[in-house]
């Protein structure tokens, strides 16, 4: 199913202010609330897909990769968009300002429902992907050391994975309150609960496996889809393939920064790739028939007679994809002609014949274009 456009869904423009953003889905993440609206599928849909513009429009750098590549720039392709009800919970402490600790949203959030999911480290790894690759977009698979829940137990770090006890010095909530009276009223402080370390449930008796962690590191071969077209510097994130928290929870993400290989003769602006090709002076003056490199290997072009140096040729497509999937770029060759420096007494001989030869003279007319005309031309 294709996704709609986030502006669309929360219904704010493109130029909405992050208060006007947050604003429109406070208002639809009550209008479509699971507690309001029981049993109602359609509803649900709303509600998550709602959350999920929100998470990316409400992040000014997820935003700016939004609008710039679209729904792949904050998303990979491989099985991502699993925005789930905890996640969706997780922000609301900061819509509705509840909680108020910096940890709320890294715990998971209470959000009035009384859940507390921890929640695993992300990883990043860095890719690095030639221009072929990134030029059609690539399979890879990416090996990734990372915890993950515990087989023997589950992930809870109890023998057999066991039921855990609730905790009975803070009552499961993971934090103890304290009130005390100064001078300038009550005052209350809240700490870790030294009993359970902020877990809220307690091991009677631990895993072997894990020792009572409840996860394990594992080496994992994960397959990933790079759209075509990515860029240096983007991220793409796999939902649920970082690493499992201490004692259960939710997974983190994977997230992948694409890095580009430097072409030893390639070299990529935008979606097009540029080439420096040298001819020698003859084939200029003659015209010939010359190979270039391209993304999709060697091709012969022709170099007609009387090529000026600086002239620029355009091979249609074959440049690279648009990362949203419109269209491709262009290779533009930069013919420059070859001045030779060293020379035998018999070619300075044949060249002093030439030098006062009146075709010899400079005569730049129309046709032949300055660098600037030049520069306007091909890249605008
Ligand atoms: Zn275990
Ligand atoms: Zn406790």
């Amino acid at each position: 199913m294709a996704k709609r456009d986030y502006y669309e869904v929360l219904g704010v423009d493109k130029n909405a202010s992050p208060e006007e953003i947050k604003k429109a889905y406070r208002k639809l993440a009550i209008k479509y609330h699971p507690d309001k609206n029981p049993d109602n599928a359609e509803a649900e849909e709303k509600f998550k897909e709602a959350a999920e513009a929100y998470s990316v429009l409400s992040n000014q750098e997820k935003r700016q990769r939004y609008d710039q590549f679209g729904h792949q720039g904050v998303n990979s392709g491989a099985g991502a968009g699993g925005f789930n009800m905890e996640d969706i919970f997780s922000q609301f402490s900061d819509i509705f300002g509840g909680g108020g600790s910096p940890f709320d949203s890294f715990f998971g959030g209470s959000g009035g429902r009384g859940t507390r999911v921890k929640r695993g480290t992300n990883l990043r790894i860095k890719l690095k992907l030639t221009l072929q690759e990134i030029s059609e977009g690539v399979e890879k698979k990416i090996k990734v050391k990372r915890h993950v829940a515990c087989k023997a137990c589950g992930g809870n770090g109890a023998k057999n994975g066991t039921a855990l006890q609730t905790c009975t010095t803070c009552g499961g909530t993971g934090v103890v309150r304290k009130v005390s009276n100064t001078m300038l009223g009550q005052m209350i402080t809240t700490n870790t609960c030294p009993t359970c370390n902020g877990f809220g449930k307690i091991i009677t008796e631990r895993c072997d496996t894990c020792n009572g962690e409840g996860r394990q590191l594992e080496e994992e071969i994960i397959p990933i889809r790079i759209p075509a077209g990515v860029v240096e510097g983007m991220q793409l994130s796999m939902s649920g393939k970082g690493n499992y928290p201490a004692r259960g929870g939710q997974y983190g993400d994977l997230l992948i920064v694409i890095e580009e290989e430097e072409d030893e003769q390639l070299k990529r602006d935008g979606q097009n790739i540029i080439y420096d090709l040298y001819i020698n002076f003859v084939d200029a003056v003659l015209g010939a028939s010359v190979e270039v490199p391209t993304i999709d290997g060697k091709v012969k072009i022709k170099i007609e007679p009387g090529t000026q140096s600086g002239k620029i040729l355009r091979l249609r497509g074959k440049g690279i994809k648009d990362v949203q999937g419109y269209g491709k770029g262009d290779q533009l060759v930069h013919v420059n002609v070859w001045t030779p420096q060293k020379l035998s007494a018999e070619e300075k001989e044949i060249l002093e014949k030439l030098r006062d030869s009146k075709s010899f003279t400079p005569n730049p007319g129309k046709e032949s274009k300055g660098f600037f005309d030049k520069m306007k031309e091909f890249f605008q």
